[in-house]
């Protein structure tokens, strides 16, 4: 158990299935119910489920997607170059990174945010050692601007942060849905709900996890992930103390 688990954690420490792990919060997730853009009621309940997070001494990263401000194949389907209209999405993310940092900060947290593209201003060079560093002093690591690579997504960039930083398993978080089904729920209501899958069911089967570039990063380096509903407030918290929440996507599939 990293020492500022100890530290920070306390009596809560044994209660948890994890000392360190990766949250990622698409774009979507800040929305709301909003068509377009960030609504402050939904960023001030999940900053404030992340920050009660660690005060149990539990490390947590983010990483942050975009989707609710701009995405790549939005500017490439309008003829614009792809990797330009990537560069975009990724700069997208940096506001989305500052939004969450401000009301973490707001809800009692200590953060940094570490980007992928230099934007020294107002957010840190991503620096592998840097970022253990903080998550050992108790801060939420928020990771901007996806892997700094166009052709790649936030899922991408949170499989890859999270083997980096050596985060025991990434935290996919969805609104509206439970978990992974066979289907898409919305449109077809007999959807099986799936409670245990292995990443190469998922990337065989096409099911809505995460994009196949960031489950075959996972299925390679046995990177768990748990899908579950952060509309729920508790669910998280459930994650973390290892009760059965959601979906569970690993090397093994099926209990
Ligand atoms: N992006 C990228 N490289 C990365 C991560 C993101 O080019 O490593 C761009 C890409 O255009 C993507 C956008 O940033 O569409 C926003 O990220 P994403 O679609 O993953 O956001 P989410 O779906 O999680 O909201």
């Amino acid at each position: 158990m990293p020492a500022s688990a100890d530290a920070a954690g306390g009596e809560n420490a044994e209660k948890r299935a994890f000392d360190r792990v990766l949250l990622k919060l698409s774009g979507e997730a800040l929305m709301g119910s909003l068509e377009y853009g960030t609504d402050p009621d939904r960023v001030e309940r999940i900053a404030g489920q992340v920050a009660s997070l660690r005060k149990t001494g539990l490390e947590v990263a983010i990483v942050v997607g975009a989707g609710n401000i701009y995405r790549g194949l939005q500017g490439a389907a309008a003829g614009m170059d792809r990797a330009t209209a990537d560069y975009m999405g990724m700069l997208a993310t940096v506001l989305n990174a500052l939004t969450l940092q401000d009301a973490l900060e707001s809800a009692g947290a200590q953060t940094r945010v570490l980007s992928a593209i230099d934007v020294t201003e107002v957010a840190e060079p991503y620096i592998r050692r840097r970022a253990i560093r903080h998550l050992e002093k108790g801060r939420i690591v928020i990771f901007a601007a996806g892997t700094g690579n166009p052709f790649f997504t936030t899922d991408t960039a949170a499989a890859l942060r999270a083997l980096e930083i050596h985060a025991e398993a990434i935290l996919m978080a969805k609104h509206g849905v439970e978990g992974v089904y066979d289907a898409d729920p919305a449109e077809v209501p007999e959807a099986e709900f799936l409670a245990h899958i292995s990443h190469r069911e998922a990337i065989e089967r096409g099911l809505k996890v995460m994009d196949s570039t960031a489950l075959s990063l996972c299925m390679d380096n046995d990177l768990p992930l748990y899908v579950f509903n952060m509309a729920d407030e508790g669910n998280i918290d459930r994650i973390v103390r290892g009760e059965k929440v959601g979906t569970l996507v690993d090397g093994e599939g099926k209990d």
